[in-house]
């Protein structure tokens, strides 16, 4: 299935504005089940599946190299979780599914578009690797652009504005991962590359659970959908 690896990241977030402009969802709390669901199950795929493929493919480089040098992909994760933090201050948290409703919304949020494809583009690349992250990262930006699009369209954003950031947001992660497949220079760093992508997957993911938890709450319904996350994932 080497197309579903493009499709499922593109169409959910198409999906996921189409919901949002023609469902108008107001349940607040399916949507928060829904991330709190993304987020264990984004976080389970990167421990399961990226974390032990990307240090298997740092050893057999340090093996193949014969240099006595130890394995380097902590550091990136390290560099990951960091640059996340920094694109948060410009998104605001809206790759955890965080937007604030104040103001009205007069012209393109460029901080927020960047930063926010920057994320997806990144996100993107590992899936070269490991073709079961495209479903982690579907399901993860599929609330996600449910929640900006209703954002969006509270805070009077004009439609053309919200249909080309939502657009341009759905491609980032399919070009991600075309790069990650067809750029020579991406292959030879792929270790890197997916060392500070699992960085920031673990900020998001782990954000995402932390904030549906509101006020440590115990909440059978929320405790329940994180579960499944983990199941889900471990068969995959
Ligand atoms: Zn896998
Ligand atoms: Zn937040
Ligand atoms: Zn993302």
């Amino acid at each position: 299935m080497p197309y579903s690896i493009y499709i499922f990241p593109l169409l959910s977030v198409l999906l996921g504005y189409a919901v949002a402009l023609f469902l108008k969802p107001k349940n607040k709390r399916n949507l928060k089940l829904l991330l709190a669901f993304s987020g264990s199950f984004l976080l389970s795929l990167t421990v399961m599946h990226l974390l032990p493929e990307v240090y298997e493919s740092d050893l057999q480089h340090i093996e193949g190299h014969h240099h006595h040098h130890h394995s380097a992909v902590g550091i990136y994760i390290m560099i990951g979780i960091v640059f996340q933090i920094i694109l948060e201050y410009l998104s605001k948290g809206a790759e955890h599914g965080h937007v604030h409703t104040h103001d009205h919304l007069h012209k393109m949020p460029w901080l927020l578009f960047f930063s926010l494809c920057i994320h997806a583009l990144l996100e993107g690349m590992p899936i070269s690797n490991d073709n079961h992250l495209a479903f982690g990262i579907a399901i993860h930006h599929f609330p996600i652009a449910i929640i900006l699009t209703s954002f969006f369209v509270n805070a009077h954003l004009k439609a053309k504005a919200i249909f080309f950031f939502m657009f341009v947001f759905a491609f980032m992660t399919p070009i991600g991962t075309y790069l990650a497949e067809n750029l020579e220079f991406l292959t030879h760093y792929y270790t890197q590359i997916a060392g500070i992508v699992i960085g920031i997957l673990f900020h998001i993911s782990s954000t995402i659970i932390f904030e549906s938890s509101e006020g440590h709450k115990f909440n059978l319904a929320k405790l329940s959908v994180i579960i499944l996350g983990i199941i889900l994932a471990y068969f995959m």
